[in-house]
């Protein structure tokens, strides 16, 4: 990459570099599955290497800027073409390094070909000069233009697809881009980069820059010549970036578009369809090991279904294959790292104090040194007994009486947090009534609550859970752009 701190080592499974990373400064990748497989190595940018990069952005930016936006287009859709046809490997390194499901891993790359393409052709629509009425002797038009250097920063959960749509959008409406993955995913980030290179993004155009976020992430949200941030991540992160770039005396007044975290909930009323509902709270709450910001959190269930849903879904859980995500067979992979893992025992912990456990999946005997937390629900008498999101496998459910809807949907709204709700009712009044006072930004009726198809189901939260615009819907690249309007006395 541009700024050249990186040097990647192919993924060769089975091979134990440890010792010999941490001898070279080098930090160890290791499979989350195994925790022992060391499968890359990466080292964290200095700040010589963050000055270097933000140098470069500024001087490859204008010439950036002036390639028509169909070669910009005509590009990302080479990487698109690139990407699909080497789907296995890409695949195999979502496995690798952040422990997803194969058919997460294919969900995966289709997603990041997905916005490759999506945000391509956004670029010949919202790029090409408009003409605006007005009165005679005057010609008027509007173009858009990059806004400058635009800052990546990404999460580790969907390591590709978030990454290569952020870094996708700022490239097609002309910014130069400094990409930095999440800490746990740099060899992903690093050969999406990579990809992008190949199919003729010049390299000073993006870079990549690896690091942890209170340093490398810190520093370049403070640097004046940085003129957006697109971020995702969680809520007090998108604030301490929020601060950097308000804090910052000189440059421009620069933009943020973020994308954070849920207490997202479903709410099923009497008419829901048990079956249906249990095999949608199910996939919502435990697909990707619940490390999706869209997954369910809370399941609100109406009282006259209750047990027989409780019952229901412990028996679900239980036929759950919890294990090595590399096999076919298998629906919950490990979660991301140590930390993660910590976090949900922690709370597994409050809830055998304040909870009733409802059921706990089983893990295979042949995990033993990954980071797996066995999907785990639990009764709770309100939703104040979660104090954070809990992201991993973990669901909760609560009963509620008939004459409470509005008070639930109060209820969820008072989180603060407004990202996906899903909704299992037969009652059109009573869908209408909830998708009218929830503060939400996707609702999924009588469906699981999770994905989000690019171009068809735009994503993105309100309140704690995002500035929007959607990603994946037609307001987001516009975003990245700033606009002109040019007047000409003729
Ligand atoms: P998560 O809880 O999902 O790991 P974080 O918000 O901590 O979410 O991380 C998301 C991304 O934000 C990562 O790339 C991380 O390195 C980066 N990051 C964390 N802290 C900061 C910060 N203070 N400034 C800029 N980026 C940061």
């Amino acid at each position: 990459a541009g700024a050249g701190s990186w040097r990647a080592m192919p993924l060769v499974p089975g091979a134990n570099l440890a010792a010999d990373a941490e001898s070279r400064g080098m930090l160890a990748v290791t499979n989350p599955a195994d925790r022992r497989e060391t499968v890359g190595r990466w080292q964290p940018a200095d700040s010589a290497t963050v000055e270097k990069a933000l140098q470069n952005a500024v001087a490859a930016q204008p010439g950036w800027d002036a390639t028509p936006a169909a070669s910009r287009a005509a590009i990302l859709e080479h990487a698109a073409t690139l990407l699909e046809a080497r789907m296995p490997q890409y695949m195999a390194m979502c496995t690798k390094e952040a422990g997803k499901t194969l058919s997460d891993g294919v969900a995966e790359v289709r997603e990041a070909v997905d916005f490759l393409r999506y945000y391509a052709a956004q670029a010949r629509k919202h790029f090409a000069v408009e003409a605006l009425p007005g009165p005679t002797g005057e010609s008027n038009t509007l173009q858009l233009a990059g806004r400058g250097v635009f800052v990546c920063i990404s999460p580790w959960n969907f390591p590709l697809a978030i990454f290569m749509g952020q870094v996708a959008a700022a490239l097609a409406a002309g910014n130069s881009v400094i990409a930095k993955p999440a800490e746990q995913t740099n060899l992903i980030g690093h050969a999406a980069v990579k990809l992008l290179h190949e199919a003729g993004i010049p390299e000073a155009v993006l870079q990549f820059l690896p690091g942890d976020g209170a340093t490398v992430g810190a520093a370049l949200t403070r640097d004046p010549r940085v003129a957006g941030v697109a971020f995702t991540g969680s809520t007090e992160t998108a604030r301490a970036i929020n601060r950097a770039l308000a804090g910052r005396e000189s440059g421009a007044i620069a933009v943020l578009i973020a994308e954070t975290g849920g207490q997202n909930a479903l709410i099923a009323d009497s008419s829901a369809l048990p079956e249906q509902l249990v095999k949608d709270a199910l996939s919502s709450a435990f697909t990707s090991a619940g490390q999706r910001c869209s997954a369910a959190r809370v399941l609100f269930v109406q009282e006259d279904i209750a047990d027989k849903v409780v019952h229901m879904l412990a028996g679900a859980m239980a036929e759950l294959k919890v294990g090595d995500p590399g096999l076919l067979s298998t629906d919950v992979g490990p979660v991301i790292d140590a930390d993660a893992l910590a976090l949900l025992e922690d709370h597994a912990a409050k809830m055998a104090k304040d909870a009733t456990l409802i059921a706990t999946a089983t893990t295979d005997d042949s995990i033993e040194h990954g980071t797996f937390f066995a999907p785990r629900a639990w009764e709770l008498k309100s939703l104040s007994q979660l104090t954070r999101e809990n992201f991993g496998p973990a669901l909760h459910v609560i009963r509620w009486k008939a004459e409470d809807l509005d008070q639930v949907v109060d209820t969820i709204n008072a989180t603060g947090f407004g990202l996906t709700l899903g909704i299992h009712s037969r009652i059109d009044e009573s869908i209408d009534r909830i998708v009218q006072r929830a503060k939400v930004g996707n609702i999924y009726v009588n469906r699981n609550q999770i994905g989000a198809v690019v171009g068809v189901q735009p994503f993105g939260g309100q309140n704690l859970s995002g500035t929007g615009p959607k990603a994946g819907g037609p307001h987001y690249l516009p975003r990245f752009a700033t606009e002109k309007t040019v007047t000409v006395n003729t």
